[in-house]
């Protein structure tokens, strides 16, 4: 390789680390769940910062249900659907995630990254207009981007300016309004209600990425349109099966039957990428099936993100309000010094046995560092009060709390 080459990509590299923004992985000695062993450490950490929202991620339901996948339908597909990909699993699971979201039909995708990829450029074009919301999920601003239509970005979760790019784009032939259902670094739900009277006022599709929703948010776990009460007015739904649904990989848009087919004839992410493995695809239908046959796993999430939230309300922590399992603990009181501070809390709280990332600049505003905690259905009552106790003892000893 070209000598030039290599040391330019290392010099980045450095910079990156300069930077304090080079991401670490550290190996975790067995399976996902609130518990693990983090290699290089004694003890094992309480987890706290997964998508594992239902705690089925290591769930002997999903466990059991992958094997016989496995036993039945084999291991690998070697094709994409339309050539000799497409088991009667595939399609079951389709039909049954479709129910499950309120629509007519929905096409898989080896992650919700590619059906965010692939939905946008077959179904508008040039004469067409994209409204998105400034903070939308990285997999939409790509999509956005491999597709022709003109685009509109409003400022995050802004109503006023939604109709002022809504009124801009009424020229065009159709207007595709875009959103995070959930936005990842806040946890707060995007304001659908203001969003539907909008898109029907100046006649507009609603696309919602229910990625950090489905399976829990709302009375039944439907996701952000159950929680909001505006089913029926979300067009099209992207999402995927990597977080509450069991958390292996996989995705799915769901929408009109002319929706999906339009996507199963021109989807270059579903026309020229493999097929769901089957194991995958039968453990995402036990989790369905769990899920649609009680509310329980939500309920306890309900109730885990509940309690801490009011918890560490009360031990005197500024955190985002909300009711979402993401959890963002601010310092914006020590503001412009909030990162370092971020950074030193995240790292004592792993000495005491807690594991959550800190959050700060470039990755969000100065002043608004943080640290992300996501609960869990898995959580027990125990893990909890480990949690705030280590907060509260960090908090003290780094003066973010009185003493
Ligand atoms: C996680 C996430 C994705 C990506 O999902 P994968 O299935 O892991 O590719 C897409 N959109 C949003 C909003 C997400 O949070």
């Amino acid at each position: 390789m070209d000598p030039s080459f290599r040391e330019f990509l290392s010099s980045e590299l450095d910079q990156i680390k300069e930077q304090g923004l080079f991401k670490e992985e550290w190996p975790i000695l067995g399976e996902q769940g609130p518990e693990i062993q983090v290699e290089g450490r004694a003890a094992p950490v309480l987890n706290f910062c997964a998508n594992n929202y239902l705690g089925l991620s290591g769930h002997p339901e999903l466990v059991a249900a992958a094997h016989r996948a496995l036993d039945e339908w084999g291991y690998g597909m070697s094709s994409v659907r339309f050539i000799c990909g497409t088991q009667a699993l595939h399609v079951e699971l389709e039909k049954k995630v479709a129910a499950f979201l309120g629509m007519e039909d929905a096409i898989l995708y080896a992650a919700c990254f590619d059906a965010n990829g692939g939905v946008f450029e077959p179904l508008i074009g040039k004469d067409d207009a994209i409204v998105t919301d400034q903070l939308n999920h990285a997999s939409i601003i790509d999509g956005v981007r491999l597709c022709k239509a003109q685009r509109f970005v409003y400022a995050h979760a802004d109503m006023a300016d939604l109709e002022a790019k809504l009124k801009e784009a009424a020229s065009a032939r159709f207007r595709l309004l875009v959103t995070d259902g959930v936005f990842s670094m806040d946890g707060d739900i995007a304001p659908l209600p203001g969003i539907c009277d909008l898109a029907e006022r100046y006649r507009a599709v609603v696309l919602v990425d229910d990625s950090h929703a489905t399976g829990f948010m709302g009375k039944t776990g439907r996701g952000t349109w159950e929680h909001h009460g505006v089913g029926g007015k979300v067009d099209i739904i992207t999402t995927t099966f990597g977080k509450a649904l069991g958390g292996a990989l996989g995705g799915c848009t769901a929408g009109s039957k002319e929706v999906i087919g339009m996507l199963r004839q021109r989807s270059r992410p579903y026309l020229f990428s493999n097929s769901l493995a089957p194991a995958v695809v039968g453990a995402t239908l036990r989790a369905l099936e769990l899920l649609t046959a009680s509310t329980e796993l939500r309920d306890r999430l309900e109730l885990n993100t509940r309690t801490f939230r009011e918890r560490m309300t009360a031990a005197g922590f500024e955190i985002r309000p909300g009711v979402h399992p993401i959890v963002p603990i601010m310092f914006s009181r020590f503001a412009p010094d909030d990162a370092p501070l971020a950074q030193r809390f995240a790292r004592a709280l792993l000495d005491e046995g807690i594991y959550v990332k800190g959050f700060f600049y470039p990755v969000v505003a100065k002043g608004l560092s943080r640290i992300r905690v996501q609960l869990s259905a898995a959580h027990q009552p125990a893990h909890i009060d480990r949690a705030v106790e280590a907060f509260t003892k960090v908090g003290k000893t780094l003066g973010v709390l009185g003493a």
